[in-house]
């Protein structure tokens, strides 16, 4: 007999189309990936001189299963400059990349005949994993119309005596959507008649806003005693395949945080955790030159994909994605995706791979050249001209 919760285990949909699209590619079919979320930027040079040289060094045994101290310092160093505060380093976990930070919330907050509050679109890990501990996701929308942002009384309305923890995405994947600080502030005060219940901010895009200041709730001091912070270096610095990214946690739980990271994976590879502090201590326009160019291909893509009839696309405010409405074409945005796939070879994500409220919408990712953008967009137009 099997873990009878398995079957509330759900997936990420950008490795199986990247499979199914590698797939066509080993049969001669040329593929136009915008399905996974990554830049298409290499790592850059010093960052991975660091990681090559602490190998070189003989950086080969464990670190502290929290992470090195030096990387830790790095990191509260640098979310105190950018934010004006952090919590001690005992409360900051280095993690094989970001996403395991949101199963060990999963984790310590869920468990049977609890609720945890989500958005819907959102990283579809959120759902799967709060699913798996046993306890209920309770989606909350966003309102498209306000670029992707929630609406806090929404979210508070949904809170009931079961609710545990409330989890919020902003750069928000899929849609690149932002949420106003005056609504961020609004759901921190309204948590003010919630004592019980913690706060999960998941920050994995905070420095690629375009027109925005990057914004944390660590600006927050009423919450920082309950507050889960998820952020990393995958999307910021390229580096979504060297596996590292960190979680903030209340003073109360770090021990169980800690304690899940040494069942699971003892601690991070060492050469990573050096390449990381290369990464956070280091020069930071590699930061900004990738940014701007999300934010020129972002524009790109809303603007290519606004000229299909039938289609309509907020300006993202962030990350790299591209959110468009499709739901004019009056078919499933899944039938959509495997046409697109199939017929035309570009990849992209059903909005539904995000959750039931992505239906009428794809999720384009725009970290790749403007030549292949514009490319796909027009295959889609074709495409479209099936249906409208
Ligand atoms: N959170 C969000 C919103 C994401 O989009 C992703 C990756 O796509 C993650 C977390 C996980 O990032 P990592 O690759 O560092 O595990």
């Amino acid at each position: 007999m099997l873990n009878e919760n398995l079957c509330k285990l759900g997936t990420e949909t950008a490795f199986s189309v990247l499979a199914k699209a590698s797939e066509l590619q080993k049969y001669g079919k040329t593929i136009i990936n915008l399905g996974i979320g990554q830049p298409d930027f290499s790592t850059p040079k010093h960052i991975v001189e660091a990681g090559v040289k602490a190998l070189r060094d003989g950086q080969h045994g464990y670190t502290p299963s929290l992470g090195l101290i030096p990387l830790r310092e790095a990191v509260k160093e640098d979310l105190s400059v950018r934010y004006g505060f952090c919590p001690p380093i005992s409360q900051i976990q280095i993690t094989p990349g970001g996403k395991p930070v949101i199963f060990m919330a999963a984790m310590i907050y869920g468990g049977k005949g609890k609720e945890i509050l989500m958005p819907n679109p959102s990283f579809p890990i959120y759902e799967s994993a709060v699913s798996y501990s046993g306890a209920t996701p309770i989606f909350y929308e966003l309102d498209e119309r306000k670029g992707f942002s929630f609406d806090a009384d929404e979210i508070l309305s949904k809170i009931t005596k079961q609710t545990t923890l409330i989890m919020i995405n902003t750069p928000h994947n899929p849609s690149g959507g932002i949420t106003p600080p005056s609504e961020i502030k609004k759901l921190v005060s309204g948590l003010e008649n919630y004592p019980n219940i913690t706060l999960f901010s998941d920050e994995i895009y905070d420095r690629l806003v375009f027109n925005t200041s990057p914004h944390s709730l660590l600006s927050y001091p009423e919450i920082n005693d309950r507050l889960i912070i998820l952020n990393g270096w995958s999307k910021t610095f390229a580096m979504t395949g060297w596996r590292i990214g960190y979680g903030i946690w209340p003073a109360k739980v770090i021990e169980y945080a800690d304690k899940i990271g040494v069942n699971y994976h003892s601690c991070v590879n060492t050469p990573t955790q050096f390449a990381a502090l290369a990464a956070t201590t280091g020069e930071q326009d590699c930061v900004d030159n990738m940014k701007e160019a999300f934010k020129r291909r972002a524009e790109l893509i809303t603007e290519n994909l606004n000229n299909i009839t039938g289609i309509s696309c907020q300006m993202p405010g962030g990350a790299f994605y591209a959110f468009p409405n499709i739901s004019q074409l009056g078919v499933s945005s899944e039938l959509i995706q495997n046409q697109l796939l199939e017929e035309y070879g570009v990849a992209v994500l059903a909005g539904t791979a995000f959750g039931c409220y992505g239906e009428g919408h794809l999720r384009f990712s725009s970290a790749n050249s403007d030549a292949l953008i514009n490319e796909a967009c027009s295959k889609l137009k074709q495409l479209t001209l099936k249906y409208v």
